[in-house]
């Protein structure tokens, strides 16, 4: 069961997850928890600020973070109980200011430092949800998810290595299990094998709840998070976006990487090799149900997603990219760079790619122009629509096109895998496409697949 960070975010929220793991308790769980929310935006900016000599500024964050754990735990915990936990959490904060005025002291911010004062994060939520349950009677026990979650040492989107996780969960969750106990463990962050601490990338704890639960055959994983389950597209956009009652691991996983936030984007590849169910849900109801196999729907999507923040690179070579070898030289580049594309399309003078990371453009450029001449646009948005029906229905990309008819679309790309269909726009025309699109599509739905 992992809590995103609105589900520990103060004490009613914390009060609520330990009813619903008492509701679980002879089904075993494995409880996973994310910083509570806004805490890791907040780390990353007092690292920042610290990194740039800014001393006050990252101290007065850090007391701010520091007093929220504090108030919570307070109401949370009565006299004894926090008087125990008093001490501990005071040192991790302790050892978190030192830290701070040792990245001030030496004027510059790693990512392996980084990473360390963020792990404060989930460190902290799971000592004061693990002290929270065990006042409320179910018997939690931390368990560092450092010692579990064995990555490799790629700082801020570190790898995790699942053949020793799963050995390393065999070690210590397995044993907590056996004994009737609630292993309690933040998400997000691991260590390499040589005990450095990592983190496996923003909404990472999705992802470490699944390899958890991968790793230890669960029944199920549950994702409990702020909505009602994975809807027909963000409902921060359309308001009257539909929970989905069912999809398949494949449409979840192209939703997930293409940006519905509700679910880190590898979350689901652990549970499909050993299909293992997930759920994403608020107690409010049942959720989403994501499985191997769904069965066919009328409804063509099940879902609209956008991902914001891509660039997009042209890569024009009049007279080379017919040649053999020039497409491969030119991923080669991409490769090199460890930087991963989204979408391709070519014509016959030119060669289109999105990327969704900014850190290596310059570099990729510099080798790019040696080959041809490199052009670029910003603030473009990836939307993505989904659905297994895709594939059988003709003139589809003739009706979502007039849906989208006042908007400039820049690529077009019908995934590879054909239950997805993707182009790029102007990040400003997202919220409009979006709404169009979902005003087209959404309108008489399968009651079988939506709510
Ligand atoms: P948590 O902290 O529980 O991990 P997140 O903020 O990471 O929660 O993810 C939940 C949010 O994802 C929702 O509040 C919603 O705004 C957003 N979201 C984006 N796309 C979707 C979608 N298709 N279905 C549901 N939620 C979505
Ligand atoms: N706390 C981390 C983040 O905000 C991980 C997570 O919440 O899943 O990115
Ligand atoms: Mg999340």
């Amino acid at each position: 069961m992992k809590f995103g960070g609105t589900s520990v975010e103060d004490s009613t929220a914390i009060d609520q997850i330990a009813e619903i793991v008492k509701a679980r308790l002879a089904e075993r769980p494995l409880v996973v928890v994310s910083a509570m929310s806004r805490v890791t935006d907040t780390l990353l900016a007092m690292a920042a600020a610290a990194g740039k000599g800014d001393r006050d500024k990252a101290l007065d964050l850090c007391h701010q973070v520091r007093e929220r754990h504090f108030n919570t735990a307070g109401e949370l915990l009565g006299t004894g109980l926090f008087t125990e936990l008093h001490s501990e959490v005071h040192s991790e904060f302790d050892s978190l200011e030192q830290l701070l005025r040792g990245i001030v002291a030496v004027g510059e911010l790693t990512p392996r430092t980084s990473d360390y004062v963020v792990s404060f994060g989930e460190r902290l939520s799971s000592i004061v949800v693990t002290a929270a349950f065990v006042a409320r009677d179910i018997p939690a026990t931390l368990l560092d998810a450092r010692q579990v979650i064995i990555t490799d040492g790629q700082h801020g989107r570190a790898i995790p290595q699942v053949e020793e996780i799963n050995h390393q969960l065999q070690a210590h969750a397995q044993p907590l299990l056996a004994g009737g106990r609630v292993p309690v463990m933040g998400g997000f962050i691991g260590s390499t094998r040589e005990g450095i601490t990592t983190t496996i990338g923003r909404g990472g704890s999705d992802f470490s709840a699944a390899l958890a639960g991968a790793g230890l055959s669960a029944e199920r994983i549950e994702i409990w998070t702020d909505v009602d389950g994975m809807k027909t597209t963000d409902p921060r956009v359309c308001p009257d976006a539909h929970r989905i009652k069912i999809i398949s691991f494949d449409e979840a996983a192209e939703l997930a990487y293409f940006g519905a936030k509700v679910l880190h984007p590898a979350t689901v590849l652990p549970a499909i090799e050993k299909n293992i169910p997930v759920l994403v849900l608020n107690s409010s109801n049942e959720g989403t149900r994501i499985v191997a196999r769904t069965q066919k729907s009328r409804s063509l999507f099940k879902a609209i997603a956008a991902k914001p923040r891509i660039t997009i690179i042209e890569i024009v070579a009049a007279r080379m990219l017919m040649a053999h070898g020039f497409l491969a030289r030119v991923f080669e580049i991409f490769d090199r760079h460890k930087c991963a594309i989204d979408i391709v399309s070519t014509s016959e003078v030119s060669i289109s790619v999105t990327v969704d990371s900014n850190e290596a453009i310059p570099a990729i450029t510099a080798d790019l122009e040696k080959l041809a001449y490199v052009k670029f646009s910003g603030r473009q948005a990836i939307i993505c629509l989904v659905g297994e029906s895709i594939r059988e229905r003709p003139g589809v990309a003739a009706q979502v096109f007039d849906a989208m008819k006042e908007i400039n679309v820049r690529m077009i790309s019908q995934g590879a895998s054909e239950i997805n269909m993707s182009f790029v726009i102007e990040e400003s025309d997202v919220a409009a496409a979006i709404q169009r699109l979902h005003a087209r599509f959404f309108n008489d739905l399968d009651p079988e697949v939506f709510d």
